[in-house]
């Protein structure tokens, strides 16, 4: 087989450049952890003690490393690093007509918030998924497109998921099973009527966590402001990323407007509760966020229509 091994003592690490390679390392091996940026499993390792054995590293396989253009829209490598995607999305930005990559636009915005640059550098969009963290900055985003997730196993071959609210099991856990691997993730355009924004509450503006990350997808029906079909998934309001299905559902057919408007708000405040007891605390503030951070999309999208 065709990968550089390191042996350690606690530790052996596989670096495989293709990839039957890293599937069937995968499979041999369905314990061991795909690292990219370290970003996560060096705080895990570091600071949790969690101990893994084998560690595979994917930056050798073409097939997680590549943009690609899909018709609709772009597959984006599970290895690609942060960086390198703001930076293609920014090619795609520059050449393609404005409506087209409002969807990019926002992510890459997002991005502008999510650590430092050392850290973008490094982490991987599939470290992120994979990793699930309830306070993600992306993960909102791109449940709010329920984009399409390509996995790879030598047991089951190809399998696509959606990222909709049947993707997170758990906290930290997902329904891509321990011999898979994430190989791709599917970001669609936009089209004409749609608009996309995501909106992050932190501490500190720079290089912070989130307490509340929003992230509102809507479409309108042609050259109107009715509601066509809308995704609000938060981030911070509960264990998993959540997409505010029920809120979702019952704006379908409204017009953009301050009824609308009212109408989400009371909604959310119901859909996304939050116990007394809900670790990180700041329990009014953050369904405050969920109504605030709407709100902010709200009035960004019509500005924007108008
Ligand atoms: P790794 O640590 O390499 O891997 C993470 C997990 O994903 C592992 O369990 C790994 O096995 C799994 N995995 C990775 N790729 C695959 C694959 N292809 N198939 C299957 N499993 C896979 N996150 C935010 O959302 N917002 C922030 O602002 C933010 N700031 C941070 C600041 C600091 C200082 C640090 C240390 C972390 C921060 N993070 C933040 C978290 C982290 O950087 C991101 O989650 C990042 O995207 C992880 O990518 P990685 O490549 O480093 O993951």
């Amino acid at each position: 087989e065709e990968y550089l091994i390191c042996k350690g003592s606690k530790c052996t690490w596989y670096r495989p450049t293709s990839l039957n390679s890293i599937l069937e390392l995968k499979n041999k091996h369905p314990d061991a952890k795909i690292v990219v940026g370290n970003t996560e499993v060096g705080v895990e390792v570091k600071f949790k003690h969690c101990v893994y054995p084998v560690i595979i590293m994917p930056n050798c396989v073409p097939e997680m490393n590549n943009v690609t253009e899909i018709g609709d829209g772009l597959a984006v490598g599970a290895a690609v690093t942060l960086m390198d995607m703001e930076h293609t999305f920014k090619k795609y930005i520059d050449l393609l007509p404005k409506y087209k990559t409002r969807t990019l636009v926002t992510i890459n915005k997002m991005l502008n918030w999510f650590a430092g640059k050392q850290i973008r550098n490094v982490a991987a969009i599939g470290g992120n998924i994979m990793t699930g963290s309830p306070i993600s900055d992306l993960n909102p985003i791109l449940m709010s497109l329920k984009v399409k997730l390509n996995l790879l196993s030598k047991e089951f071959g190809h399998r696509s998921v959606l990222m909709d609210e049947s993707f997170f099991t758990g906290y930290r856990r997902n329904v891509v099973k321990a011999n898979e691997i994430l190989l791709s993730i599917e970001i669609p355009f936009s089209t004409r009527y749609q608009y996309l924004r995501g909106y992050k509450q932190a501490k500190r503006r720079e290089d912070d966590i989130s307490i509340v990350t929003a992230a509102i997808n809507v479409e309108f029906q042609e050259n109107t402001n009715i509601i066509k079909d809308i995704n609000l998934a938060f981030g911070g309001m509960a264990p998993v990323t959540k997409i505010a299905t029920k809120t979702s559902q019952s704006l379908i057919g409204q017009k953009w407007n301050e009824e609308m408007l009212e109408k989400a708000f009371e909604s959310l405040l119901e859909e996304l509760p939050l116990s007394p007891s809900a670790p990180g605390g700041n329990i009014r503030f953050r369904r405050a966020l969920t109504m605030s951070l709407f709100l902010k999309s709200y009035l960004s999208i019509a500005k924007d229509m108008s």
